[in-house]
This record gives structure tokens, C-alpha cells and sequence, in this order.
């Protein structure tokens, strides 16, 4: 699993949904120039994905806790049961 394939994945997700904005913060520059985006993986689950535009520091999560990008992947990159 090459994670720019899932980046590339979550792109074409994103020409599809709405970027939204919220009260969030990021945890490395401190901005509010945070993008939330919500994507259900191919085995289902269900994750948030945040960008920061400020510094570009990106986090996964999955039911409001922080998710390792080795999670994200492992996830991505099962197959749809
Ligand atoms: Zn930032």
C-alpha cells in the first residue's frame, strides 16, 4: 500500500464533497484555517480527515479520536467484504 494512492483516492472524494470548516484548531501552528472532510473508507469505516491550510499538518480521525496514518491505510487498503 503506497499511501499517495490514498491520497489520491481521498482527492477524488473530495471532488465530490464539500469541503466544510469548523470551531477547529491546529494542534502544530495554532490556526483555524482547518478543513474537516469526511470519508467512509471501502471497508466502511468511517473517518475524518482534517488539513490544516496554514501549515499544512494533516490528521486522520475516526469517532473524534486521532488515527495514525498506518491505521488509515490498513484500512483503505482492505477490500470491500
Ligand atoms: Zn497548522
Amino acid at each position: 500500500m503506497v499511501p499517495s494512492s490514498l491520497f489520491a483516492y481521498y482527492h477524488l472524494l473530495m471532488a465530490r464533497r464539500n469541503e466544510t470548516t469548523s470551531e477547529l484548531e491546529c494542534k502544530s501552528c495554532g490556526s483555524d484555517a482547518v478543513i474537516e472532510i469526511d470519508l467512509t473508507l471501502p471497508d466502511g469505516t468511517e473517518v475524518t480527515f482534517n488539513s490544516c491550510h496554514n501549515c499544512e499538518a494533516r490528521w486522520w480521525k475516526q469517532d473524534g479520536r486521532k488515527l495514525d496514518l498506518e491505521v488509515v491505510l490498513d484500512l483503505a487498503s482492505k477490500p470491500r467484504s
